[in-house]
């Protein structure tokens, strides 16, 4: 996980919750060994080193959060977080690849290559730690005041991601009812939801994609406040967005993500633009929407590479093929008109979720190259198939086939280009372009000896 990620996660985390009694809402439930299925063999070595050497130190040493959460339900866990008792500094002189981050939100990243453990030092009330926390309009900027396991667990957000794995005696410690709603399949909040998302909005987005991530039901009392309180998410800042976003879409389950989002009322804050032309009711976009999330996630299933640019890109579909229908019949030229509705698009998209310049960049080119494939004469065709972006626009071009019979026969010409060697496209396009009996005989030759006898023309 990119360190970005994890400090947007921890700050959140852990903001004051002043609803959440301190006295746990149920004892403390410990289920031993025996009783779970939490094997280190699905622990990562670099995770096992964390917990054994903060244990070893004579620290409390659990892992914590969505790894724990996944590894009761047999999932292998995407990334691991530990919870100690040591300060972040007492972290960093047990391990030399250690480094402190978040200034607001003191964490340590322990670093094994490319994997990144993150060790969180137990959050507190400040009631009785020791520690600093500083409040500007009633929203905490600073909160690194240390608590007990106890208070770590109540701020969190659901009780499904309150779960501890103690390296201890390898039993699982559960406060506040997590085990539960594991069993029944729900995502249940910690403490009073409205509060809650007024402290983090963020956690309605949470609820939407780890419901679809888990195929868990949203507990009605956790998405009633959705509906009012879903637009203070116009608050949270864009670039947490955009990693949202990339939770939602790019971990393998971006079609369910989406409908969740939707049927919680969600989109709109993320995607205006999309959602009003979906409650319009664009059937074609929205299949198109669906038909392309689907394809990610398989893409994501068979390791294929993916990029966020080409959903972004289907996401803003409607808004930017209208904005340059409009500039073209107010007279500029087509080019010009796809160039600036596509400019125009992205900027307007980027005040909600911000996204970084190489994506919005291919994203204009994607749409930019869809204006292309209507031109088919030989020089613009080659231009266009070695076009680093021809790819992803033709993959974007098949997704359009619902708009009509024009775009189904285009999409057919280009597969079709792409089957034919390129002697005989080059000489089938010639006939295209110059049908009148033009003189192609003046037209410069391939190298290679590619041309071919004339009379295939006729074919
Ligand atoms: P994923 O499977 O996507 O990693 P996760 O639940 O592990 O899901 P992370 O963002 O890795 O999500 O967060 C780790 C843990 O930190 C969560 O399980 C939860 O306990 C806590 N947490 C993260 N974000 C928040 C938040 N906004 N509010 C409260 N607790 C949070
Ligand atoms: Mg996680």
């Amino acid at each position: 996980m990119p360190a970005g990620n994890a400090r947007w996660s921890f700050e959140e985390a852990f903001r004051l919750n002043k609803e959440i009694p301190i006295a746990p809402v149920h004892d403390p439930h410990i289920i031993p060994r025996a009783e779970h299925g939490i094997s280190r063999r699905n622990i990562s070595k670099p995770a096992l080193r964390v917990l054994y050497g903060l244990h070893e130190a004579g620290f409390r040493s659990l892992l914590v959060g969505g790894a724990v959460r996944d590894l009761l339900l047999g999932r292998q866990p995407k990334d691991f977080d530990v919870a100690t008792d040591a300060t972040p500094e007492q972290v960093r002189k047990l391990f030399r690849n250690c480094r402190l981050i978040g200034r607001r939100f003191r964490l340590a990243h322990v670093m094994f290559g490319r994997e990144i453990i993150e060790v969180a030092t137990f959050r507190g009330t400040g009631e009785a730690g020791d520690g600093d926390r500083h409040l500007v309009d009633g929203r905490i900027v600073r909160d690194n005041i240390w608590g007990t396991i106890e208070e770590d667990a109540r701020r969190r957000d659901f009780r499904v991601n309150a779960l501890y794995y103690d390296i201890a005696d390898f039993s699982v410690r559960d406060d506040v009812g997590g085990m539960q709603d594991l069993h029944d399949r729900v995502l249940r909040l910690i403490g009073d939801p409205e509060t809650r998302y007024r402290e983090d909005p963020v956690r309605m987005l949470r609820a939407a994609r780890l419901s679809a991530k888990l195929g868990f039901a949203i507990d009605p009392q956790a998405s009633a406040p959705f509906a009012e309180l879903a637009p203070l998410l116009a608050d949270a800042a864009p670039a947490r967005l955009f990693d949202e976003s990339l939770k939602l879409f790019m971990a393998g389950h971006a079609l369910e993500s989406f409908r969740s989002l939707r049927q919680h009322g969600l989109l709109a804050p993320l995607f205006p633009a999309t959602a009003r032309a979906l409650e319009a009711g664009d059937a074609v976009l929205l299949d198109m929407i669906e038909q392309g999330m689907a394809n990610t996630d398989a893409r994501i299933a068979e390791d294929k590479p993916v990029t966020p640019a080409f959903l972004l890109a289907v996401l803003l579909w409607g808004d930017v093929r209208e904005l340059a229908k409009a500039l073209i019949a107010d007279g500029l030229p087509p080019s010009l008109a796809w160039q600036r509705a596509s400019h125009r698009t992205v900027t307007e998209q980027a005040r909600h979720v911000a996204i970084p310049r190489r994506f919005s960049q291919m994203m204009e080119e994607i749409w930019i190259l869809q204006s292309r494939f209507a031109h088919r004469t030989r020089k613009r065709v080659f231009r266009l198939l070695t076009h680093p972006r021809f790819r992803a626009a033709y993959d974007f071009l098949l997704l359009r086939q619902g708009e009509g019979e024009d775009v189904r026969e285009l999409a057919a010409w280009w597969t079709s280009a792409q089957e034919h060697s390129e002697s005989d496209l080059s000489q089938s396009l010639e006939t295209v372009a110059r049908p009148q009996g033009d003189a192609p005989a003046t037209r410069r030759r391939r190298r290679g000896g590619r041309g071919r006898s004339r009379r295939k023309k006729a074919e």
